[in-house]
């Protein structure tokens, strides 16, 4: 094991939207890493608010982001983060939140992203002809406005002619929708949360929960090799019945993996599950 595998090694973090301020500490603290922060365009790779799509999934294109932050540092440790905003999985009606930090190491060979879901999230958007003053007001108050950003954009029109952003405060949002409102075919204005990570307090706590747990994967060897980023790679289901003893769909073990080697490990979770979870006693 060799946890003072980051002391002193200088990495580069792509992006143009402070993820440093909860990282950079973070990461000094826990593993001696040094941050630079590569401020590189990580909009080519993507925009919340549509005017460019995201190429690939949340994983590819945090790695993505980690290259581009290392190429125009020259540095050989490269970290990005990327989220992605939708619904709980299996709980279609609650907002989630998941939070991908990526790192590439150039020095040792290997990439890995760990990631977090949270339900603490404010995603969500609104569309207003503007007279509604009221309803623009609560669902403002909702997101969190105005420590929470939001964006307009003019409805039924393409996001790239028009968007707004990163506004915080009363009077620039009611200005901004009656411009969008006017520029829009339809006469109305989207509002919604501005989910770039400066404007928002609350993703941003999940980007420094997914730090943490990067963190602490780097800081674990790996019982095979000693390489830094041992961890979980994955569940196996089937956990035990209580009444029957059968398989059931809940996590039976932890299967835990290096990112250099073929080292593998498996951590039962213990216990069993209870029947009413059990396809058999609760069909
Ligand atoms: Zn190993
Ligand atoms: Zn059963």
């Amino acid at each position: 094991v060799r946890p003072a595998a980051y002391q002193h090694v200088v990495a580069s973090l792509a992006t143009m939207h402070g993820k440093q301020w909860p990282l950079k500490p973070l990461l000094r603290r826990r593993l001696g890493l040094r941050l630079v922060t590569a401020d590189v365009d990580t909009d080519v790779l993507g925009t919340f608010t549509g005017e460019v799509p995201r190429p690939g999934d949340a994983e590819q294109v945090a790695l993505r982001k980690a290259r581009l932050g290392m190429a125009a540092t020259g540095a050989e440790v490269g970290l990005a983060s990327e989220g992605s905003f939708g619904a709980y999985p299996g709980a279609p009606w609650i907002p989630a939140d998941r939070e991908h930090l990526a790192l590439v190491d150039d020095r040792l060979g290997f990439t890995l992203v760990e990631s977090v879901l949270t339900t603490q999230t404010n995603h969500g958007s609104t569309t207003t002809d503007g007279r509604d003053l009221g309803g623009l007001l609560d669902f403002a108050r909702r997101t969190g406005f105005p420590s929470h950003g939001l964006t307009v954009t003019p409805a039924g029109v393409d996001p790239a002619a028009g968007v707004v952003k990163g506004v915080h405060r009363l009077g620039d949002l009611l200005h901004a929708v009656r411009r969008a409102c006017r520029d829009s075919p339809d006469g109305r204005a989207v509002v919604a949360a501005d989910l770039r990570a400066h404007t928002n307090p609350t993703r941003m706590r999940a980007i420094a929960a997914a730090g943490r747990r990067l963190a602490d994967r780097l800081a674990t060897g790996c019982p095979g090799c000693g390489s830094p980023g041992y961890g979980r790679t994955g569940v196996e289901r089937g956990l035990p019945c209580g009444g029957c003893g059968g398989p059931t769909e809940l996590v039976a073990a932890v299967l835990l993996g290096c990112v250099r080697c073929a080292y593998r490990s498996r951590s039962p979770v213990g216990g069993t599950a209870d029947p009413g979870c059990c396809p058999r006693c609760n069909p």
